[in-house]
């Protein structure tokens, strides 16, 4: 309704220009345009410094807007819910013309975006949905579910199971395998662990993959904020529990690096990481410096490489369209229902990263540099 509503006066304004095109009228409607354009106040919130993806995240989106001439409050809230929502409080006191979301909980904000919508407020969710409101008007992000994809193939990959360029590979298994997914208030941990498990079930059904903890399902396998450290503590507790007796675990799908790190130093305690007890196949998410590092090494097997200046480009454009009155460019409408209503989404492409192409991938395209990956 109320992007109905900017389009119309957008329309409007077309109107008003082309019936009279002459200067002074111009001005006028560059005026009227203005007033929510350039030099308007954005507020952006992220979900935590925690994790390097999100600090590129915010100082990528913040620049992009003070390029464009907006000014921009950028906030971060240590994946603490309550602080997420006084900085979006906040960021609507101040004046802020357009809102741009990283959310933690994506439920736990609709009082706000309520707010928001009653002062005719944008709101763009980034990178994960905001669920149970109405008042999401756009969302830029990846395809997530192709992202679980790329997941559960790099295990597959690492397993001898199929080859890097997606055909059959010759391993036969079976292979002991353990399951790990992301916060379960996070939309995107649902998407990923779908596309995942979707790769997955077929060898699971045929026995190729065996989950020997016998834990499969979602909200047993979720870590809640994508905590590494509470991902290390559930695998300990797996070795301890089920891998007794010379039995190895093979193969854990983990939906990020974060937690990839505590899977692997709970996989290193255990004595694994050595050339006669190797580590198994570890999946990731990210490319963060960190976990590249760890697959140069040999240690981590792969990660999902996600441009996050793509990202900010793509909202930032978003932004501004809206801002000015305009329709955003979006490429998929059908598959983003945030429980209320479908949220018009650009989809951006998830790469996955091997030791075999990492240097074309994140050097290649200027993500990292060598040497901040020696
Ligand atoms: C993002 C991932 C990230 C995870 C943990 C998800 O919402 O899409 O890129 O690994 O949060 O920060």
């Amino acid at each position: 309704m109320k992007l109905t509503r900017i389009a119309a006066a957008a329309a409007g304004l077309v109107l008003a220009l082309s019936a009279t095109a002459c200067g002074s009228s111009e001005k006028t409607a560059d005026k009227e345009a203005g007033t929510a354009g350039e030099g308007s106040l954005i507020g952006v919130t992220m979900p935590t410094k925690s994790s390097e993806r999100w600090i590129a995240d915010g100082n990528n989106v913040k620049a992009a807007l003070e390029k464009l001439g907006y000014k921009v409050d950028l906030q971060y809230a240590e994946n603490d819910i309550p602080t997420q929502v006084n900085q979006i409080e906040n960021q609507i006191t101040k004046g802020a013309k357009l809102l741009i979301i990283a959310s933690i909980d994506g439920t736990a904000i609709t009082t706000q975006l309520q707010e928001a919508a009653d002062k005719k407020i944008p709101v763009i969710a980034y990178d994960r949905l905001i669920r149970k409101s109405p008042n999401v008007d756009y969302y830029a992000t990846f395809d997530n579910y192709k992202v679980g994809v790329q997941q559960a193939t790099s295990l597959l990959v690492g397993l001898g199971l199929k080859k890097e360029d997606g055909s059959d590979g010759t391993a036969t298994g079976p292979f002991n395998v353990e399951l790990f997914a992301g916060s379960p208030d996070d939309n995107n941990a649902t998407f990923f662990f779908n596309g995942a498990m979707d790769t997955l079930k077929p060898y699971i059904d045929k026995g190729t993959l065996v989950v020997k903890s016998g834990q499969t399902d979602f909200k047993t396998v979720a870590i809640l904020r994508w905590d590494p450290a509470t991902a290390q503590k559930r695998m300990e507790d797996i070795i301890t529990k089920t891998y007794t007796g010379g039995t190895k675990v093979q193969g854990v799908l983990s939906p990020y690096d974060g937690l990839s790190i505590g899977i692997l130093s709970a996989l290193k305690s255990s004595g694994y990481g050595t050339a006669g007890q190797p580590y198994p196949i570890v999946t990731g998410q990210d490319a963060e410096v960190a976990s590249v590092k760890s697959i140069i090494a040999g240690e981590q097997y792969a990660t999902i490489y996600k441009d996050t200046r793509k990202l900010a480009d793509v909202t930032v454009k978003m932004a501004d369209a809206v801002l000015k009155g305009g329709k955003p460019e979006t490429n998929n409408t059908k598959d983003y229902d945030n429980g209320v209503k479908v949220v018009p989404s650009y989809l951006l492409e998830p790469v996955v990263v091997y030791k075999s192409n990492y240097k074309s991938v994140l050097v290649d395209s200027g993500y990292y540099t060598e040497d901040q990956l020696k």
